[in-house]
């Protein structure tokens, strides 16, 4: 009788549900451009929704982002919570606050060590198992 072993395959990412309302935004990173919506009363925001969450108007639009920002927030985890990030640790968990205003939860590409509040960021779009996300690099 033999036996095969196999290296255990690491967990894939868990995948967002892209819907009618998200699919404007996944399609956009495949093509290398990060959308947020925007409203006729200048709010403007991420995720996406059906209706500003400022004046309930659903006279909602998409708009390219430059890509350009500010890091508001950052955590490092130690330990993963899904076997899917067992191979990244640390990781980090950002808020990243665009020059257009929508801010988004992201990670921060390079050294944990370099980030600070504040510090100016720029979109770098990374393909993971066939998707495109939203990443930022210090600018
Ligand atoms: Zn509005």
């Amino acid at each position: 009788m033999s036996t095969t072993t196999q290296a255990p395959t690491p967990a894939s990412i868990p995948k967002p549900e892209v819907t009618e309302l998200t699919r404007p935004y996944w399609e956009a990173l495949a093509q290398g451009r990060l959308m947020f919506q925007r409203c006729d009363c200048g709010l403007a925001w991420l995720p996406a929704r059906r209706e500003c969450p400022q004046c309930l108007s659903d006279k909602v639009r998409w708009e390219n982002a430059t890509g350009t920002g500010k890091l508001v927030s950052w955590v490092v985890y130690h330990m993963a919570y899904s076997d899917a990030f067992k191979d990244k640790l640390p990781y980090n968990v950002a808020v990243v606050e665009l020059d257009e205003g929508p801010r988004l939860i992201t990670n921060m590409l390079g050294a944990h060590e370099a980030l600070a509040c504040d510090a100016p960021v720029r979109l770098a779009i990374e393909v993971v198992d066939g998707l495109a996300l939203a990443r930022f690099a210090l600018a």
